[in-house]
């Protein structure tokens, strides 16, 4: 196996939990959508301790092409946790996030870099977004409430699709569900938040990880923890020339 190439400039880091169907397509698209950026690139893959031969189909990508990175979890660990172990192992100046099961479109990537351009952290809104109209509604009811109680500007932050600079990361607390506030958190330390509409697919392989009921109760726990580390976040910034 080759050294991966030095300093990728963009890191894709995308967590799966047993997924193994759509890898194959997702890497086609995304390297396509990569190559269309022009810019050096690596795609971390996280398996979050697959049953399906999700880790083992990762493997023999990362073997093939030394931009492919496979990071495998002993056991599953859950979404967040397979993203901080993304982040742990990704060397790019920038962070993509986007879901392993094709739900993104990976031709949106142009949109959310140009997005980034003026900004630290771009969050993808669903536009039409193609899952069950309970599904549908439950979000739309759990993103207003956490709006409203955090003062969050996050429109839709079930949209996997996001995009940030390494430094607004820096620092943030890794937490069960902090998936859901990743870019509320930034914003809180300062950061520079940017949403554009992105495409959004039906599932075609594989099961969502999800129900109403885990995500709705854990999301609203979770906003108690947020809502005091956001009065309590250390902010901060360094004087130019220190
Ligand atoms: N995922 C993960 N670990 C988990 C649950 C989910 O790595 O314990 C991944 C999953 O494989 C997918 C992403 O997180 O790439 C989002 O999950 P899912 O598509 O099930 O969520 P939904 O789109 O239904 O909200
Ligand atoms: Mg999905």
């Amino acid at each position: 196996m080759s050294a991966p190439p030095a300093d990728p400039e963009i890191s894709v880091v995308i967590p799966a939990y047993n997924e193994v169907e759509s890898l194959d397509p997702l890497l086609a698209e995304l390297r396509a959508a990569l190559a269309a950026a022009g810019r050096a690139w690596e795609i971390v893959l996280v398996d979050d301790g697959s049953t399906d031969g999700t880790a083992e189909r990762i493997a023999a990508e990362a073997a093939r092409d030394p931009r492919v990175r496979a990071v495998r979890l002993e056991a599953n660990a859950g979404q967040s946790a397979a993203l901080a172990a993304g982040f742990s192992r990704a060397r790019g100046a920038i962070l993509v996030t986007l879901d392993a099961d094709l739900q993104n479109d990976p031709a949106d990537l142009p949109r959310v870099l140009a997005a980034l351009e003026g900004a630290d952290v771009v969050s993808g809104i669903r536009a039409e977004r193609r899952d069950t109209w309970l599904r549908i509604a439950s979000s739309r009811i759990a993103n207003g409430f956490r709006r409203r109680v955090l003062g969050d500007p996050v429109t839709d932050i079930g949209c996997s699709f996001k995009a940030y600079r390494r430094a607004a990361l820096e620092g943030i607390p890794m937490f069960v569900g902090v998936h859901r506030f990743l870019p509320a958190l930034c914003v809180f330390r300062g950061a520079r938040l940017v949403e554009v509409p992105l495409l959004h697919r039906p599932r075609r392989h594989g099961i969502s990880k999800y129900g109403v009921g885990n995500r709705l109760w854990r999301g609203l726990h979770d906003l108690v923890g947020v809502r005091w580390l956001k009065s309590r976040l250390v902010r901060y910034r360094i004087k130019p020339g220190d």
